[in-house]
């Protein structure tokens, strides 16, 4: 008989439209007025710490405007400061962008690329009398800066002839004067109610090798007078940067229009917060300098580098940023967030395994010694293609010592005595007995299986709880990494005492882990379902006979349960 077919939705629904947010709207309409052929956007990092997490918001939102506007976004390392930045730091951005699934191409380029340049057009506004050099201390020029309610002072050397400035400014560059001992600044306003606009600092004198310059230079570039300038090379249409800099804008669109260069839009959007962690370099650079984390890639870290050590895929990492959207509005996101998305991607991804954190020894006392047989176990049961494995299984096994009880409570459907379980793709197994130590610990238990309850086709019975288990004989030992949050409070940014707030328990090492025998052969990096007990990632650390895996994730999905509440 034919079962009448319901009406079916079509084959396929229009593709969703990519989600507008205001930035989106804004390069949009300038492409169909007409005041821009192609979009140029540039992803500015400074080189003084690795890439966080809060940067991937902007970097997929600088490389993903361009390129879902047929333009182009160059990166650009925002080198001004030699005193914190280095070459390794280089390095680890540009893997780690190159990781989240961007590309620059030819387009690299570095504030210290037009230092040159920079440095004619502060010549130019000095003869234009726009610029002078300053005698203060960096303490009377705070000190002379004002306030948010007072007015600042001008400095006595503001009026002084531009040929005089000009002349100290070029003696400056060429070395003769000390460190702090003078500084070029611009002349604007020092009564402005806006304190960027009170006379700023363009150049410092700074006797610092820069990595990429060497000792060509000893005076620098403040950033507000590199960046707009920088943008302006390099014809970038929109020059996408977070909140703080709102009120830097006037100062940025000062210089553009002191020198009537080209001028490129600059627009803000909030900058990513997450709950439980810290999200600047200079304070992530505190943990790692004060040893409270192994490194900038320590999983606990939310650095890119501590991410993808953690066993996070870039396109959780994209997926999320495109969840949390691009506004204007400031707030703090739940990391339970990024911790749903990376788990709906491994679920789709990544291969089942067994492994057993705290062992507990089983020997059945019916199976015949020395025999070993292949189970049959299902790779990822949302991935047919992924296929199947074989597992040993022999006499000696070993078991989760949590799923077993003496004297359990009503509803534990777990192993306790005269109790059955199901072995995970395997045998039904029964608790005959319970061996203990003198010290009356539990040190193995005595069972027997059911010869005929093999899991698939055959199995006549059930039985309520499965758990999942490893032959003691063919299992491999590893150290398992459990994490939990590196702070104890959801904003410890907030906090003056931030770092006595760090978690005391946000690594949990647990050795003498037995693992499935298919897992000796992973390669670091890769990532692992393990039944019942969360995502896992093979950590670098890992040597040959002594692996070591990182928990990315557990299975338990508050993020779920946030929402439901909603
Ligand atoms: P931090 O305060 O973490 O040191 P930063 O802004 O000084 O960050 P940069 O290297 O200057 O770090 O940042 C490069 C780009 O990344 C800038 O355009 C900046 O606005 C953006 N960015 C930095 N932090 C965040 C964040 N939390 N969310 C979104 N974008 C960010
Ligand atoms: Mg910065």
């Amino acid at each position: 008989m034919a079962i009448p077919v319901p009406p079916q939705p079509p084959a396929s629904e229009p593709a969703e439209a990519a989600s507008q947010d205001f930035i989106r709207e804004i390069v949009a309409e300038d492409l169909r007025a007409g005041r821009h052929t192609r979009v140029r956007t540039r992803f500015p990092p400074e080189p003084n710490g690795c890439l966080h997490i809060g940067h991937a918001k902007a970097i997929c939102l600088d490389f993903g405007v361009a390129e879902e506007m047929g333009g182009l976004c160059n990166l650009r390392l925002d080198d001004t400061n030699p005193v914190k930045e280095t070459q390794e730091y280089v390095d680890q951005i540009m893997a780690d962008i190159r990781w989240l699934g961007f590309d620059w191409d030819d387009r690299l380029f570095h504030a210290s690329d037009y230092f040159g340049q920079l440095y004619l057009w502060a010549e130019q506004l000095i003869i234009a009398g726009k610029a002078y050099v300053d005698e203060l201390t960096g303490d009377q020029i705070r000190d002379y800066r004002g306030t948010l309610t007072e007015p600042g002072r001008e400095s006595p050397y503001r009026n002084r002839p531009a040929e005089e400035s000009l002349d100290l400014f070029r003696r400056m560059r060429a070395g003769e004067f000390p460190d702090g001992s003078r500084t070029l600044r611009a002349k604007i306003d020092m009564a402005s109610g806006n304190i960027n606009m009170r006379d700023p600092v363009m150049y410092r004198i700074r006797k610092t090798s820069h990595q990429r310059t060497g000792d060509t230079w000893c005076i620098y570039p403040m950033y507000d007078w590199a960046h707009g300038q920088s943008d302006s090379i390099e014809g970038v249409t929109h020059s996408l940067c977070t909140l703080e800099y709102e009120d830097h804008r006037p100062l940025y669109d000062w210089y553009l229009d002191a020198l009537g260069i080209y001028h490129p839009r600059q627009i803000e959007f909030a900058r990513l917060n997450l709950n439980y962690t810290v999200m600047s370099k200079r304070k992530l650079l505190t943990l790692v300098e004060g040893g409270h984390v192994a490194g900038w890639d320590d999983p606990r870290m939310p650095t890119l580098a501590g991410l993808r050590r953690r066993g996070y895929t870039p396109e959780a990492i994209r997926d999320f940023c495109s969840r949390i959207g691009v506004a204007k509005k400031a707030n703090v996101v739940d990391v339970a967030l990024l911790e749903h998305t990376v788990r709906e991607d491994l679920n789709r991804r990544a291969s089942r395994a067994m492994a057993v954190l705290k062992p507990l020894k089983v020997v059945i006392e019916n199976y015949p010694e020395g025999r070993v047989e292949q189970v049959e176990a299902v790779n990822n049961p949302e991935d047919p293609a992924a296929g199947r494995r074989q597992v040993p299984f022999s006499r000696g096994l070993y078991i989760e010592r949590d799923d077993f009880m003496e004297d359990p409570p009503k509803k534990f459907f777990r192993l306790s005595p005269g109790a059955e379980v199901r072995l995970r793709y395997a045998y039904i197994l029964k608790c005959e007995r319970v061996v203990k130590n003198d010290a009356g610990e539990i040190v193995e238990l005595r069972c027997t299986y059911d010869t005929e309850s093999l899991n698939g086709a055959t199995a006549t019975r059930r039985v309520k709880g499965t758990v999942h288990w490893v032959s003691a004989a063919h299992a491999v030992e590893a150290t398992v990494r459990l994490y939990d949050r590196l702070f104890a409070s959801e904003e410890p940014e907030e906090r003056q005492n931030w770092q006595e707030d760090l978690n005391p328990h946000s690594l949990d090492t647990m050795e003498g882990c037995r693992l499935e025998p298919s897992l000796a052969a992973a390669e670091p990096g890769a990532r692992f379902q393990f039944e019942r007990q969360g995502y896992f990632c093979l950590d670098p650390d890992s040597r040959p006979g002594a692996l070591v895996f990182n928990r990315t994730v557990t299975l338990k999905d508050s993020w779920a349960r946030i929402r439901a509440k909603g």
